[in-house]
């Protein structure tokens, strides 16, 4: 295996066996890549946000650490999908469909559960990549889940064009 895919796999394997939200080798592991951190308080908001994770630090923070390990190997880093490699995760770390899902989310704290409701209903832009409700409480351009750009920019143009 080579040393790219080598460090990109145990910044996913650590990402997905780290509790909920991350956890000290998690922390560890951004920090020895000098990755930031996400806030306590967009932690907070995600936690209250209707994009549910069973386990695992939250998928942009893997991406800000994908992104610096891409950064050191730019040759092997261009066939890098970095949308679909973070949703792939996320889609590791998501609930399954089902009752039991629904339980185990509503235990988090019934209050947290209906806000995940309530901001679903007024919701004005979700993510393209994941799919995630833009928080209208606060501000960003990419989106605070996934890290996928939320606003196309103007060179973007060429991509729409092909
Ligand atoms: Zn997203």
């Amino acid at each position: 295996m080579s040393e790219f895919n080598a460090e990109i796999e145990k910044a996913f394997s650590t990402a997905y066996h780290s509790e909920r939200g991350g956890n000290a080798g998690w922390s560890e592991l951004m920090q020895s890549y000098g990755a930031e951190p996400l806030t306590e308080e967009e932690k907070d908001a995600l936690l209250k946000s209707e994009m549910k994770i069973t386990r695992g630090a939250y998928p942009i923070e893997l991406r800000r650490v994908y992104e610096i390990i891409l950064n050191k190997y730019p040759n092997e880093a261009m066939g890098f999908a970095m949308d679909h490699k973070v949703l792939e995760y996320y889609n590791k770390i998501k609930p399954f469909g089902g009752l039991n899902d629904l339980f185990s989310n509503a235990s988090i704290g019934t209050a947290k559960y209906s806000s995940g409701f309530q901001n679903a209903k007024h919701k004005t832009m979700t993510c393209k990549n994941c799919g995630a409700p833009r928080l209208e409480e606060m501000q960003y351009d990419n989106c605070l889940f996934c890290g996928s750009e939320l606003f196309e920019k103007k060179s973007d143009q060429q991509t729409d064009q092909q």
